[in-house]
């Protein structure tokens, strides 16, 4: 069985704790490339220190990747995005009603055992902000197709209401399948995310049944672990291993800008 290509890793030119080095080293543990945040901090800024990304980690003959964070992200020239191997979109707040929706907490408790309740589950209560929260996301990931050009939608179902209870009882099948339209429309993989253990079963299956695209992030910001959960996903899901990505965009246009 080939080793599926992991797109979604990170190092310490944003919050990673790996050299741009040492993740050349480990492609030979299995096939991945680097995707950092952008924008982080003092670390990814802007264009220069993109670009600066762009040719260390080519030079060391990874593939290179930038994990958008969607919604804050400043604009890039469409050249420097053409020079990235793939552009992972990603959501990691959301603006509702003037206010902001971190996902911080979520995501700890995601990434956990997940054995306590999730402590903010009180902030969720009301079905208007739920509801609100769905459609900020859809359209997050849009402008992210459209706009941004991403090829992959990084954790897709990642959102604080996962972490309230059953994934598909909390996200509607019509909110989940008009979320697959808008990828499989463009022919954006839906990323398989190991450390948020995102998507759920059934929306992969639906995923899979209107021949979507799919993508390996182990989402590592240390070592290389193994792909257990992901691999769990791809079976209970009976996803074909001839659907995902291998390090490279496969997208329809590139991007509308
Ligand atoms: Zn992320
Ligand atoms: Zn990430």
């Amino acid at each position: 069985m080939t080793a599926l290509f992991d797109h979604h890793i990170h190092t310490d030119r944003s919050d990673g704790r790996v050299s741009l080095e040492d993740r050349a080293r480990s492609v030979a543990i299995r096939p991945h490339g680097v995707s950092d945040h952008y924008p982080w901090r003092d670390k990814m800024r802007g264009e220069d220190d993109v670009l600066r990304y762009i040719d260390d980690a080519a030079r060391l003959g990874l593939r290179v990747g930038l994990e958008f964070d969607l919604g804050v992200m400043p604009p890039l020239r469409a050249a420097t995005r053409a020079s990235l191997h793939y552009l992972i979109g990603a959501v990691h707040q959301l603006t509702i009603d003037g206010k902001r929706v971190a996902f911080d907490e979520a995501g700890r408790y995601l990434k956990g055992d997940r054995a306590a309740p999730f402590a903010q589950r009180d902030l969720y209560a009301s079905p208007d902000l739920r509801r609100k929260i769905l459609e900020s996301m859809l359209e997050a990931v849009r402008h992210g197709i459209d706009e941004v050009g991403m090829d992959i939608v990084g954790h897709p179902t990642f959102l604080p209401l996962v972490a309230l209870g059953d994934p598909e009882e909390m996200l509607p099948a019509e909110w989940q399948e008009r979320f697959i339209e808008m990828c499989v429309r463009s022919r954006v993989a839906i990323e398989l995310n190991e450390s948020y253990r995102v998507p759920h079963r059934e929306f992969l299956v639906r995923a899979r049944e209107r021949g979507a695209l799919f993508s390996v992030g182990s989402d590592t910001h240390g070592k290389i672990g193994p792909l257990d959960r992901t691999e769990a996903m791809i079976r209970e899901a009976a996803l074909d291993r001839g659907a995902f990505l291998s390090g490279a965009r496969v997208r329809r246009e590139s991007s509308r800008i």
